[in-house]
């Protein structure tokens, strides 16, 4: 090992002398060691042929090499060492003052040529200062290139090993799925299950593991973009209501003031933090509530969007509250413990949380709760208008668009007032009549009375999740009560994938929250329509084109798609897929897979664009991908891999 240098020691130079003159060596040898700030380790040879050996090891930092060699010519040993690739810098020492040899020397790759006599001048400490410093500057040049050639294999290894783990997960939990669908199921329920269970495990291991390292290597990059706020925490809160319902824990989502309309962020890592957190509060929470909340605030100048996710539930002890923070910590040893998770969550919120702007911190109470909160920099929100929340999913494409009055008397069934008062105030916009319910019961009751005046109603919207009678059960009775009239389930977002059975025992269409009101719009109007005409309203089944090289994860997305009443049609190669877009099958959508064997997905899609510059690609891939590099190519959306039943039912929406 060298010496440490910069700390008031020299640094230690590693010399090969090659000279086969004892007085000649002992001269030099003599020069060197008046240079102060460098050390020299001298090694002297004599042999040219093992100069040579030496050179080509690389292991010093300046070869001293003497023009006459006994018999045999320095330049030679100069020549020999330069062709085996050896980089140290050599210089010449010569006898003579001759331009001619000098020029020869430097032809031959030397880097410097000194007559003998000028070796206790200054001339050849410049020299050998010069060739040090130059050997440093190559030496640093080359670690550097070494360390971008790592970092730069390790992302295309991480990249890779993301595809290659996420493409048989396709498989696997994809064909789970469908066997949990179908009728043979009954007998093996809870071992599919399981698997499905242990496959989501694994995945969102990996997808941990991957966001670690990533950290790790400093990869990590942020992609923000703007983010509707409202439309926002309505996709969280329908997400985490679900798990809270199931637990029976009440979920709330409050802002103590108005909230900026758009803020600046990275939305997948905002929601991953807000959702990890709000997990681990309904996880670790039997009873009461998990509540989130959201304010802004000053800080040093900046105005900070904070976010907050407190439970009732069982609190961490003190003594562990700063290392849960760390990878794989947890409180409970995870043999005595009933939860699951690796304890990477909170590790990589804080890393999140950090890059966003702000810190990750928790207060907690053993036996009474915790309370996780961190804030992120929202960009400038200083022109941008605040309001309330209001759980809307917003129309990504118009946004003040003109919605044709529609006419009729509508049955508003749902258990959150909040929702209810939405629902009613979009219905009146489009001219309806609006009449409310607060769960299946009363909606039973006014279907039924509504009946018996001969004044049905026109259509119902019914939530599924309520309180004294659910929707399952409201639909079957409405039904027997002789309602024919359209009754249109609205469900959470995490239930999607029962549009079919929701229609198999009675509903006529399912739309899902957040509530996105052009949906809603094309909604009714279509089934007001049919009715007025007396006509079946067909499903309309979409063609969509799924480009996958890997013959089991193409099936078996194609299978669930077609469980969910899609019509797919498969493309192995980008050629496949160009010649279906020639052909004269009608093509509404493409799933395409980034990495074919012919090409690469995202050439592909600028191909794509040629022939159809408007058709929606939707890009699938094992990492994730820039959203520059899709905004340029006209791409909305990318999904990883793998496809679940869930994400495909989001794309025939
Ligand atoms: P995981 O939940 O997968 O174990 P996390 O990193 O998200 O991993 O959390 C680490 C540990 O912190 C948890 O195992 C749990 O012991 C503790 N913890 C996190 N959130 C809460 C909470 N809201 N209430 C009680 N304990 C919590």
């Amino acid at each position: 090992m060298t010496e440490p240098t910069g700390l008031g020691m020299s640094k230690v130079a590693r010399i090969l002398m090659v000279e086969d003159d004892e007085d000649d060596y002992i001269l030099t040898s003599d020069s060197l060691e008046q240079l102060d700030s460098y050390q020299f380790d001298i090694h002297w040879v004599t042999n040219p042929k093992v100069a040579v050996e030496k050179l080509s090891q690389e292991e010093f930092d300046i070869c001293l090499l003497d023009f006459q060699l006994g018999a045999q010519s320095g330049l030679d040993v100069l020549r020999q060492a330069i062709k085996l690739g050896c980089m140290t810098p050599i210089i010449m020492l010569t006898g003579q003052d001759d331009d001619n040899l000098d020029k020869l020397a430097q032809d031959a790759g030397a880097v410097d040529y000194i007559n003998k006599e000028d070796i206790s001048t200054g001339r050849f400490a410049r020299a050998i200062r010069y060739a040090l410093a130059r050997n440093e500057v190559a030496s640093e040049r080359l670690e550097r290139l070494k360390a971008e050639t790592q970092n730069r294999s390790k992302d295309r290894f991480l990249a890779h090993l993301s595809h290659e783990l996420r493409t048989p997960l396709t498989s696997i939990l994809g064909y789970t799925e469908l066997l949990l669908q179908g009728e043979k199921a009954k007998e093996s329920r809870s071992e599919l299950n399981i698997i499905l269970s242990n496959g989501k495990h694994l995945l969102s291991l990996l997808n941990d593991v991957l966001d670690l390292s990533k950290i790790a290597a400093d990869k990590l990059e942020l992609n923000p973009s703007e983010i509707n706020l409202d439309s926002f925490i309505a996709d969280v809160f329908y997400l985490l209501q679900i798990n809270a319902q199931d637990k029976g824990l009440s979920l709330v989502i409050t802002a103590p003031h108005a909230l900026p309309e758009r803020i600046r962020a990275d939305s997948t890592r905002l929601r991953q933090i807000l959702i990890n957190l709000s997990y681990n509060a309904i996880k670790f929470t039997d009873h009461g509530q998990v509540a989130i909340k959201l304010w802004t605030e000053w800080v040093e100048q900046k105005e900070l969007l904070f976010f907050e996710v407190a439970d009732t539930g069982i609190g961490i002890p003190a003594e562990r509250l700063a290392s849960i923070f760390k990878p794989f910590e947890q409180v409970e040893d995870i043999v005595t413990r009933k939860e699951g998770g690796a304890g990477l969550g909170l590790a990589i919120c804080t890393e999140l949380a950090r890059r966003m702007g702000g810190e990750l911190s928790v207060e907690s109470e053993l036996g009474k709760g915790s309370r996780f909160r961190f804030a992120i920099e929202p960009g400038d929100i200083s022109d941008v208008p605040r309001s309330e929340l209001h759980f809307v999913k917003a129309d990504t494409n118009q946004d003040n668009e003109q919605y044709d009055p529609l006419q009729g008397r509508v049955l508003v069934v749902d258990d959150a007032p909040d929702i209810r008062q939405l629902v009613q105030k979009i219905c009146d916009g489009f001219g309806l009549q609006v009449v409310t319910a607060e769960n299946g019961l009363q909606a039973v009751q006014m279907c039924n009375e509504s009946l018996s005046l001969d004044t049905p109603f026109t259509l119902v919207l019914m939530d599924i999740h309520m309180p004294v009678l659910g929707g399952r059960q409201a639909i079957a009775q409405i039904r027997e009560a002789g309602f024919t009239a359209p009754v249109i389930a609205l469900t959470a977002a995490a239930l999607k994938g029962v549009k079919r059975s929701l229609m198999d025992i009675g509903f006529s269409d399912v739309l899902h929250k957040p509530i996105n009101k052009k949906a809603l719009y094309q909604c009714m109007s279509m089934h007001l329509a049919a009715q007025e005409s007396g006509e079946q309203i067909d499903e309309v089944e979409p063609h969509i084109l799924l480009v996958e090289d890997d013959v089991d994860a193409a099936e078996v997305s194609k299978l669930l798609l077609e469980s969910l009443g899609a019509k797919v049609t498969l493309a192995f190669t980008g050629a496949e897929c160009l010649a279906v877009l020639q052909s004269s099958l009608p093509v509404c959508k493409i799933l395409l897979d980034l990495h074919l064997p012919d090409t690469d997905g995202l050439s592909l899609a600028a191909q794509i664009r040629t022939i159809s510059p408007e058709l929606e690609i939707v890009v699938v891939s094992g990492a994730q991908i820039e959203a520059s590099q899709l905004s340029a190519l006209n791409i909305s959306r990318s999904l990883l891999k793998p496809l679940n039943l869930s994400t495909l039912q989001s794309l025939i929406d």
